[in-house]
């Protein structure tokens, strides 16, 4: 008899083969399907699935697909444009000059990155010359940041830079309109602010970014206190 596991494999490939997009789980089933493995082991999968991604031709230009990290149970995810040329040498999101700034933001609300958050990117793989990524390479990666958002499961997403959050909440409107207030992506509260390489050549704009940290710090505490 085919254990429990096997089964909801077989019927997972059968949704995947139907290219069903999207299926809804009452709680009950999201916690026991939760308690199978860890969330660990789930963004292990996705990555591996991932594998040596060719989906689009952001791949024949790249050293080092950019995955993300930090910890898989944070509540708040922080979600970038794309790999620059340090992430793309290194593998590693945010470990430039724009990083450290983020490192800096971070710990200014008493957040440290490998510990309260987990740090990702719209797309992958550094776009030639760190233009802006263009929609068909959004579209064939986009699937992967849904899958692990999927598995973290934050209560906050901050999306930093217009890309980000235009992606995510479906608009062009400026992010200077759509930043300093909470909006909603599928139930998440997502909270928009200014990419910290934009902040580096805008550092009047810091200003406002730290209003926005500070939005951030009050919607976890309150997120906590409940
Ligand atoms: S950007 Fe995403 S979809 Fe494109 S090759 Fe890289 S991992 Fe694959």
């Amino acid at each position: 008899m085919p254990n429990l596991l096997d089964e909801l494999k077989g019927h997972l490939e059968i949704v995947s083969l139907l290219n069903i997009k999207e299926v809804y789980l009452d709680d009950k089933t999201k916690k026991f399907l939760e308690g199978l493995c860890s969330k660990k082991e789930r963004l292990e999968e996705i990555r591996r699935r991932l594998g040596n991604c060719k989906r689009c031709k952001l791949h024949q230009t790249r050293h080092h697909i950019v995955f993300g990290e930090g910890n898989p149970n944070a509540i708040l995810v922080l979600v970038g444009e794309a790999p620059g040329r340090e992430e793309d040498l290194q593998g590693r999101p945010f470990v430039g000059a724009a990083g450290k700034l983020l490192d800096k933001m971070l710990s200014a609300i008493d957040l440290d990155r490998y510990k309260d958050a987990y740090i990702c990117n719209i797309i992958k793989c550094r776009p030639p010359g760190n233009r802006n990524p263009q929609p068909d390479e959004i579209e064939a990666c986009l699937p992967f940041l849904k899958a692990q958002l999927a598995v973290i499961c934050p209560k906050v997403i901050c999306t930093l830079g217009s890309i980000a959050t235009h992606t995510l909440l479906n608009t062009n409107v400026p992010i200077s309109r759509l930043r300093g207030r909470i909006h909603d992506w599928q139930g998440i509260k997502l909270i928009p602010t200014f990419h910290p390489a934009y902040l580096l050549r805008n550092p009047g704009q810091k200003r406002l970014a730290w209003e926005d940290l500070k939005l951030i710090k009050k919607t976890l505490q309150e997120l906590n206190s409940t």
